[in-house]
């Protein structure tokens, strides 16, 4: 007998998630010390953590004995005062992976399809894969989703339609207008799900509108995580925001302690902390200009980013990236988001960003 034949043939088809390679197994491997390794591959925040929320979680050290309340009430208060909607509104998920996941396990059968951009982040293709539903992949256009061929995409079957802006790993970041008139045209029985993972990294004029839009369009899911800006990738924690009814469903199958006590207390400190993103924001906006400089001084064509990332070309980007990961720098290839030619290197400090760009040109033997 063999073992893989009882899984069902959509489970054996789906290609498993390949995370950005982990500090410590690079350094064991590398012969070096952690320290000496940089890792710029997963989009984490180079500043850490919110510091409101490492002292909320030692505040919480004591309180490890109990489950935790599956109900969130003190995060879900402080969502729904920073984005003005209600607990109601608020599904509490294990990284906004889990939301996204929850939408499809609540709402998607087998007969049905999801569409979403080529070039687009993973999970919406794992999501789809995992409820055993088809997909329709929208050619993008200038690397970022193209409404118009997405919004005629939509099929009969078509149950979801998964939108991320600013994308990963492109960076893309499509004008909120446009997209509210994209939802204005999709059959109300069809789930728009908008993922704004680095919605935070936006400049005050692209900033997002969309919870405002909940009580407009009850199709509407808004999927916001806590592991980006906010530095807490490591604990867990995001939430969809949506209309009462499809909040309900969601969390019907959704675990009942899907996050976990620390992630909570630390996710409520840090929507607070506004200095900490404002800093964020800043060393982020500086370093994406860094890049830039290094990339146009090595004549490398790079995708503008509105996100704490950016797509390079280097041409032979896996040999690329096994002399900067040979030299302690992990970044991220792309190619199976359709981008070979193209690594994702996420925008450090200062520092980082120059020992990288540095590396990068040994690498590319343009030093
Ligand atoms: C990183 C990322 C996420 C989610 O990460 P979680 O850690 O699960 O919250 C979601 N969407 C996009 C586009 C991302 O890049």
């Amino acid at each position: 007998m063999n073992l893989r034949d009882l899984a069902p043939a959509h489970v054996r088809a789906i290609a498993p998630y390949v995370p950005g390679k982990p500090v410590a197994e690079t350094a064991r491997e590398l012969g070096l010390a952690e320290k000496d390794i940089l890792k710029l591959a997963s989009n984490e925040n180079p500043l850490g953590s919110s510091p409101k929320a490492i002292e909320a979680i030692r505040a919480a050290l004591g309180d490890l004995a109990y489950y935790p309340d599956g109900s969130g009430f003190e995060l879900k208060g402080a969502i729904a005062s920073k984005f003005a909607v209600k607990p109601e509104n608020i599904v509490l998920g294990n990284g906004s992976n889990d939301v996204l996941e929850l939408v499809a396990r609540a709402f998607l059968t087998r007969d049905e399809s999801t569409v979403y951009a080529q070039h687009a982040f993973m999970v919406y293709s794992l999501a789809t894969q995992a409820a055993g539903a088809r997909h329709i992949e929208v050619p993008a256009k200038d690397y970022g989703h193209d409404l118009d061929a997405m919004a005629r995409a939509i099929a009969p079957d078509t149950k979801i339609v998964f939108l991320a802006n600013p994308n990963n790993p492109t960076g893309t970041f499509l004008p909120w207008a446009d997209i509210e008139a994209f939802i204005a045209r999709v059959p109300p029985r069809v789930l728009v799900v908008i993922d704004e993972a680095y919605g935070e990294y936006l400049p005050d004029e692209r900033r997002s509108p969309a919870a405002s839009w909940i009580g407009r369009f009850p199709n509407l899911v808004l999927s916001r995580t806590l592991s980006k800006a906010y530095g807490l990738a490591g604990l867990r924690v995001g939430f969809g925001l949506a209309h009462p009814d499809v909040a309900e469903l969601m969390n019907r199958v959704r675990q009942p302690f899907n996050v976990n006590h620390l992630a909570m207390v630390a996710a409520a400190a840090a929507l607070g902390d506004e200095a900490f993103i404002a800093k964020s924001r800043a060393v982020n906006a500086a370093g994406l200009v860094q890049l830039a400089a290094g990339f146009d001084r090595l004549a490398l064509p790079y995708i503008p980013s509105s996100g704490n990332f950016v797509a390079v070309r280097v041409g032979d980007a896996a040999a690329a990236y096994a002399r900067l990961l040979a030299e302690g720098v992990i970044v991220r290839p792309v190619a199976n988001y359709g981008l070979p030619e193209y690594l994702r290197v996420t925008v450090g400090t200062p520092e980082q960003n120059a020992r990288f760009l540095a590396a990068l040109a040994r690498a590319l033997g343009r030093a």
